[in-house]
């Protein structure tokens, strides 16, 4: 039988991969409280169906492997820096897809845990690629604490930060983060920043949140919203912008998660150059026909209307609905 392996071994090897922040759960909890995504499922999950259908798969964190005798839990800074114009895109996005960047981040510690030992321990790495609830795992580990902003906070390095999980048969010791206290005080700067008036009791009314309507709304987006979104085009960092405990945040873990474009390079972007122009990055998820509805209605909430037109003409089906919607073009 392997003795635990120290805390400071894993540390090390995370170290060397840009990872920062980290917890152990040891044993992994089997199952985890179901208030928090029985509310999300109750306040409407718009498009995304998944949730639902993966609600149990959430609720155990082992199903993904059983044989888990720990869970190693891992943050990795973005850049905190805008790095866009007036249209605006989510700093997590700035740079190449973190989905698979830190993904194989987890995977070489793993892999490297297994080498130094000689045992060839299963391990199961995800980033919001499984059904698996990374930000409640991390408040368990204690790498910070839920805010008003429905995010994990932590005192030292804020929130510009993503969540990634290992599973793993190695028996690694377990080790407590030590900042699960709630820190959000009497500050409600978040809910007040929010432009759509998202965030109620600590969580984010989905359908209403300009993230899940630029990221997963697969359709028009309801005039009413649309004209409070401010510029952004792919996601809203709004209340993590709001949040003081952000002043705190340092660079990015890793290079290709930094980068910048401005509103210029954004709007040139065509059907032709899409693939190409984001290649790599996480925006190419939503496509093209999307992308230009978001900057339809990013245009439309900064009031650059003369600068609709191109799109509308370009005819996509959905941009046309879009300017329907936004009154931008009469029916008929
Ligand atoms: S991401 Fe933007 S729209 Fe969504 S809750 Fe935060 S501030 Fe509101
Ligand atoms: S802005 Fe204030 S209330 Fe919102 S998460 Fe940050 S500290 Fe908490």
């Amino acid at each position: 039988m392997t003795a635990s392996i120290r805390f400071a071994e894993i540390s090390a090897l995370c170290a060397a991969e840009g990872l920062q922040a980290l917890a152990v759960l040891a044993p992994p909890p089997q199952e985890l409280d179901a208030a928090g995504i029985d509310a999300l499922l109750a306040d409407g999950i718009g498009d995304m169906g998944w949730l639902k259908r993966t609600r149990n798969a959430r609720l155990h964190p082992l199903t993904m492997l059983p044989s888990a005798r720990a869970i190693l839990l891992a943050a990795l800074p973005y850049q905190p820096s805008p790095g866009c114009g007036e249209l605006r895109r989510a700093r997590y996005a700035a740079g190449k897809d973190y989905h698979n960047l830190f993904r194989a981040k987890l995977a070489r510690v793993g892999d490297a845990l297994a080498s130094r030992h000689q045992i060839d321990w299963q391990t199961r790495a995800a980033v919001d690629s499984a059904p698996l609830n990374e930000r409640t795992l991390a408040r368990l580990g204690g790498l910070g604490w839920i805010g008003r902003n429905a995010l994990l906070i932590s005192p030292e390095t804020g929130s510009y930060r993503l969540l990634g999980a290992l599973l793993t048969e190695a028996p690694l010791a377990a080790h407590q983060a030590g900042h699960a206290q709630d820190r959000c005080g009497s500050c409600t700067a978040c809910e007040t920043r929010c432009p759509t008036a998202a965030l109620v009791g600590r969580r984010v009314l989905t359908e209403r949140c300009i993230s899940y309507l630029t990221i997963e709304h697969q359709g028009v987006i309801p005039r009413a919203l649309a004209e409070r979104f401010a510029g952004w085009w792919f996601g809203c960092d709004l209340c993590q912008e709001a949040c003081p405990w952000n002043r705190f945040a340092g660079p990015a873990g890793d290079p290709r998660l930094t980068g910048s474009e401005d509103d210029r390079t954004v709007l040139q972007v065509d059907a032709d150059a899409f693939d190409r122009h984001f290649a790599g990055r996480a925006i190419r998820r939503i496509g093209y026909p999307r992308f230009r509805r978001n900057l339809l209605v990013a245009l439309f909430s900064l009031g650059r209307r003369a600068e609709c037109a191109p799109l509308i003409t370009e005819g996509l089906q959905l941009v046309v609905e879009q300017a329907l919607e936004l009154g931008l073009i009469a029916v008929g």
